[in-house]
């Protein structure tokens, strides 16, 4: 029983202090599905390697689930690793180990539970159904680890908390004595069903005419209305991007143009030719695609436009300054910088000067600034 393998998405690299910026990329484009054994991976978390507990094939995001037996809860606000682990043996639900993140502290515990199921479950809403019932009967857990798709980033604690490699759940079981409406909310949060919802508007958008989906206008992009309207809320949700702080913004910008999907942002189904959004258009006339320099645009035909993911932004959005396109951006997906406090000054001292400038009605202030970025 001890060398039983489990699949999941596995990254072996043994980072020494947690990913960030370019390093999160990279993690994300070097998982590969493995067989590995429980105790293996405990050992490898806690010295630094990375894993996603869900199978995932062609492609990384959740659309790619395929199967998952391994669950794993995410602990940052606070509460003692002992509290969660007392309280989970009392329901009778233990978890095969446990191990400390890499922002861990003594006097503020961070730290993930790892569970195995006792059947792979390939059944996506009975996978949600399982992680909802954890998250809520359990608590006090970050919900964006509710992802099918959640990337599980090491630590640096070197020892495995509460190991049991062979203590094993039951979905059915759990999600019998335990499930309750209230934990519907993490399912409906969660990217792939409201995503899903967006999609069939975009898609009966492009087929016919007659939209079946009750809750919205068929003819109604939900993400370009969002980003039209600056809605910060709603792309939040729908992005569902995990945090990541940059060291600078070189880093910053790299991400942004090579790793962020202009299809995902306007919820665009063919990138290969669709409706451009910035105009009324009634034949597919724009595209996606990526250069030789791995920079993602995006090119609308019919005015002979290409831009990256920030152009577009700032002209859907009627951005009035690229600074508030930039703050938009890190806004909807949940992105800082690191940054001095002469930077922060700079950036104060350049905020005021637009809107200076702005109040003279400048046509271009930031030709006048030079680049901000
Ligand atoms: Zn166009």
């Amino acid at each position: 029983m001890s060398d039983y393998v489990i699949k999941c998405m596995y990254f072996d690299h043994r980072f020494k202090e947690k990913p960030q910026g370019k390093q999160c990329g990279w993690v994300q484009k070097s998982l590969t599905q493995v067989n590995i054994t429980i105790k293996n991976l405990a050992d490898a978390l806690c010295h630094g390697a990375s894993f996603k507990p869900a199978v995932l094939v062609g492609g990384n995001k959740a659309e790619n689930w395929t199967e998952q037996q391994l669950f794993g809860l995410d602990f940052d606000n606070g509460i003692k690793i002992e509290e969660v682990y007392n309280k989970v043996i009392l329901l009778g639900i233990t978890p095969c180990f446990m191990y400390t993140t890499f922002c861990h502290k003594e006097d503020h515990h961070k730290f993930r539970m790892i569970f195995c199921n006792d059947t792979v479950i390939t059944d996506g809403s009975i996978r949600d159904k399982l992680q909802a019932t954890l998250m809520g009967i359990i608590g006090g857990i970050d919900e964006v680890c509710f992802n099918r798709d959640r990337l599980f980033f090491g630590g640096k604690g070197q020892v495995v908390l509460h190991p049991d490699y062979e203590a094993r759940i039951n979905a059915e079981f759990i999600i019998e004595k335990y499930w309750n409406d209230d934990f519907e909310q993490y399912i409906s949060n969660a990217k792939p069903k409201s995503k899903k919802k967006n999609k069939t508007a975009a898609s009966s958008k492009s087929k016919d005419k007659v939209g079946t989906d009750k809750e919205y206008q068929p003819h109604e992009n939900l993400n370009v209305k969002a980003i039209k309207e600056h809605d910060v809320e709603y792309l939040r949700k729908v992005l569902a991007h995990d945090p990541i702080e940059f060291e600078n913004k070189n880093e910053f910008w790299d991400y942004i143009y090579s790793e962020l999907d202009i299809g995902e942002l306007i919820d665009i189904d063919n990138p290969k030719s669709f409706c451009c959004v910035l105009h009324e258009d009634r034949n597919p006339s724009a595209n996606i695609f990526i250069t030789q320099n791995g920079i993602q645009k995006y090119r609308c035909c019919s005015e002979n436009l290409t831009l990256n993911i920030k152009q577009l932004i700032e002209i859907l959005g009627d951005f009035k300054s690229e600074y508030k396109a930039t703050q938009f951006i890190m806004d909807i997906y949940n992105l800082s910088i690191k940054e001095s406090q002469w930077s922060i000054e700079q950036r104060e001292n350049i905020d005021l000067m637009i809107s200076n400038i702005t109040l003279n009605e400048n046509p271009n202030p930031l030709a006048m600034l030079g680049r901000i970025e």
